[in-house]
């Protein structure tokens, strides 16, 4: 294992990434002004051209453009929208997809098994 302080590899990257995407999500508004919906989806624009990943970002990119446009009319739409563009990522790379109906028990409640405190 390398030294925790050193540069981030592309998966180091992607795990910190993820959790501040999701969480994100987790804590928008349930009801968001327009100009919050227009503005986080400039930062999702922003965020797809500075990721620095070049090829995750390219493909992000090309994944949004085919039907994908982000999805921030409230909670709930922007943090499965979330989910599966994490799952189209986690289909390219063959890892086992998420069940989207438990992304805001992952994000934002913790399980109801009550493990997360
Ligand atoms: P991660 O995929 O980082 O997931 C972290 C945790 O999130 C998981 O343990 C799980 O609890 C939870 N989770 C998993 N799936 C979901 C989901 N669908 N919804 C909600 N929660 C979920 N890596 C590459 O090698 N090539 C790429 O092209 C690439 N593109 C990326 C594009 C973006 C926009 C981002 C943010 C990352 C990208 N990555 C890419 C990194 C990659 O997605 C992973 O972060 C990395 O491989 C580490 O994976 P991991 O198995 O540790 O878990």
């Amino acid at each position: 294992k390398v030294s925790s302080d050193c540069p981030p590899d592309v998966e180091q990257l992607g795990r910190s990434t993820w959790t501040l995407l999701h969480s994100m999500t987790a804590n928008y508004p349930e009801q968001p002004t327009v100009t919050q919906q227009t503005e986080t989806k400039q930062f999702i624009g922003l965020f797809s051209k500075m990721y620095p990943c070049w090829v995750c970002a390219d493909d992000f990119r090309t994944w949004m453009k085919q039907g994908n446009e982000p999805r921030v009319s409230n909670r709930e739409e922007f943090g499965r929208w979330m989910c599966e563009a994490h799952n189209a990522v986690n289909e390219k790379l063959g890892k086992k997809s998420f069940d989207c109906n438990k992304w805001e028990e992952r994000w934002r409640t913790g399980w109801k098994d009550g493990r997360c405190g």
